[in-house]
């Protein structure tokens, strides 16, 4: 799927949100190196030549300056959202901004999942977008997909979509 260049993704969302479900979904059936621990709240797991950086948003601040350092020849953001959470969803708001104007992250491209539209309540796509404003994102390239991680609904059409964009 993504060829012979090494790639970077860094996935991060809420707890919660579904990132390791994700993850798993992807790598099902397939020969997975986990990088020995990188931190203490970041993971990454390589699958053939694209590198998944994850971690949970919404943790300790003083977390914070020490992740900007996975930043560099990051091609891709994966935001994951728990669409039921609108509690939350401003904090991930404010996430989402806050890495996009990080000058590592400025060739960036983001894809945002919509997860859990199995569950009752859960906001739609449009929903999401609109309140996160990503119409208002000029300089990136973006993307919401919804999905249900639980069954891989949606999920391979996120990848597709960043397929489509990797240079
Ligand atoms: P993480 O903290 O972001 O890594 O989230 P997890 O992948 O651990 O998922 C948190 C919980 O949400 C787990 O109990 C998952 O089974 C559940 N979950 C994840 N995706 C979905 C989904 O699409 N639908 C439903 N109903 N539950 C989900």
């Amino acid at each position: 799927l993504f060829g012979n260049e090494e790639h970077k993704i860094v996935m991060v969302g809420l707890d919660n949100a579904g990132k390791t479900t994700i993850l798993y979904q992807f790598l099902m059936n397939e020969v997975v190196h986990t990088s020995p621990t990188i931190g203490s709240n970041v993971e990454e797991v390589v699958w053939k030549n694209t590198h998944f950086i994850m971690w949970d948003l919404g943790g300790q601040q003083s977390l914070r300056a020490a992740w900007s350092t996975y930043y560099t020849n990051t091609e891709f953001i994966i935001m994951v959202i728990d669409s039921t959470d609108r509690e939350r969803l401003g904090v991930i708001r404010e996430e989402l901004y806050s890495m996009l104007n990080h000058e590592e992250l400025s060739k960036a491209n983001v894809l945002v999942y919509a997860n859990k539209q199995d569950l009752k309540g859960s906001m739609t796509a449009a929903e999401i977008s609109r309140q996160l404003d990503l119409t208002s994102i000029k300089k990136h390239q973006w993307h919401i997909q919804s999905c249900c991680a639980l069954t891989g609904e949606g999920l391979y059409q996120g990848l597709e979509w960043i397929v489509g964009r990797l240079k």
